[in-house]
């Protein structure tokens, strides 16, 4: 956790703060060559290796700020936005759409999967390329958007399907639309009877909270009730500038929930997620989820085996707050939906009477009721 106002890299250490703190500046500013980058961190060979591999494939971008909180090669920030030679790896389960994300898709800009929820695409930029990202197919391609008339159909889709109650908007990051265009979005779709709840899926808080102006808040504030999505993933991001966006978000009425992405070597044990959990509710946003990172390529190296992920799960019970206990959630690989995980607490049955582990390992019997 970071408690001074986050320093900067000595790069930027004369910029006027009027400029560090402009958002519309972090975004022209963002670092996305690799000779730049070379400049700025000093990059190991396999840094190196790792950006000239992924280029044209899934190239990396960096805002000012974020950039500023990467220490050495094995920061957990510098892990989640510099690529590495590991991203090269190939395997015989790599996918390109691990969730069938596009297969789902009833119009180009909209996947469909659950009965009551939808999820729409409204950019394909971010103002960091997460190493981690689901969607590295599409994101990135920053010279493309989607049209006019695919909003248009995506819109007409959600009217005409009541049964849709939840629309989570993500991308991408929808961020990086301007207020005005956000704002746009979110009212087109509150003119859906139908929907009750309206998601924004934004990482913006972590990788440029400099983003969430008061502008931003009163632009969206008219169409509450609004729950926002963000993706903390360790202490480390954890800065005052990502608390002041979060409470301007609480304080304006946004719902806040955090999905975190376990991660290999940058997230995995339980004293980083209950510390990140902890800060994350002084913020008063909760943890919502705890992802299991999806089969996609380049990630091989970043996942958690299952089994561990649990036993972080185990161990966070009875240590923090019931409050800052994410659910562990499986993506099924093709399309399934999400699945939560729960550690294994009954020991044995016999007859109506069940037998538990408590946190401290003791057993405990519930009798239950025939049926
Ligand atoms: C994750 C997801 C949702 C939302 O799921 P919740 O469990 O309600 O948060 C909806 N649609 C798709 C396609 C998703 O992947
Ligand atoms: S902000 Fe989200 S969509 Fe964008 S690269 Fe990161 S994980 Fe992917």
């Amino acid at each position: 956790m970071i408690t001074a106002p986050t320093p900067r890299h000595p790069a930027w250490a004369d910029l006027p703060d009027a400029l560090w703190n402009d958002w519309r500046w972090q975004m022209r500013n963002r670092v996305t060559d690799a000779a730049k980058l070379g400049e700025l961190l000093a990059l190991t060979e396999a840094e190196r290796r790792g950006i000239a591999g992924r280029n044209g494939q899934f190239a990396f971008a960096v805002t000012p700020y974020y950039l500023s909180l990467m220490e050495g090669p094995n920061c957990p920030v510098r892990r989640q936005g510099v690529p590495h030679e590991d991203e090269l790896l190939e395997t015989p389960w790599d996918m390109r759409d691990p969730l069938a994300e596009d297969a789902h898709s009833p119009v180009p800009i909209l996947t469909h999967r659950y009965p009551d929820r939808a999820l729409l695409y409204v950019t394909h930029n971010c103002p960091v390329y997460c190493r981690h990202c689901t969607r590295s197919r599409k994101v990135g391609d920053e010279a493309s958007a989607p049209s006019a008339a695919m909003f248009e159909a995506a819109f007409a889709y959600l009217a005409r399907t009541p049964a849709i109650r939840d629309v989570l908007v993500s991308g991408g990051d929808p961020l990086s639309l301007s207020d005005h265009k956000l704002a746009e979005i979110v009212r087109r779709l509150r003119e859906i009877p139908s929907i009750d709840v309206i998601r924004l899926c934004t990482r913006n808080p972590v990788t440029l909270p400099q983003r969430i102006t008061p502008g931003l808040v009163e632009s969206l504030r008219p169409f509450h009730p609004l729950f926002v999505h963000t993706h903390f993933n360790h202490p480390r991001e954890c800065t005052p500038e990502a608390g002041a966006a979060l409470a301007r978000l609480a304080d304006a009425g946004f719902v806040l929930g955090n999905q975190m992405v376990l991660l290999r070597g940058i997230n995995d044990t339980p004293e980083i997620v209950a510390a990140l959990g902890r800060w994350l509710l002084r913020q008063r946003c909760r943890p919502y989820y705890m992802f299991q990172c999806d089969p996609v390529g380049g990630t091989t190296h970043l996942r958690v085996p299952i089994a561990r992920g649990l036993a972080i799960l185990d161990a966070l019970r009875g240590q923090v707050s019931g409050l800052a206990i994410p659910q562990y959630a499986v993506d099924l690989p093709g399309g399934g939906g999400k699945v939560t995980l729960v550690p294994e607490r009954e020991i044995r049955r016999d007859g109506d009477a069940r037998v538990y582990r408590d946190v401290f390992g003791r057993e405990f019997t519930y009798f239950d009721l025939p049926d």
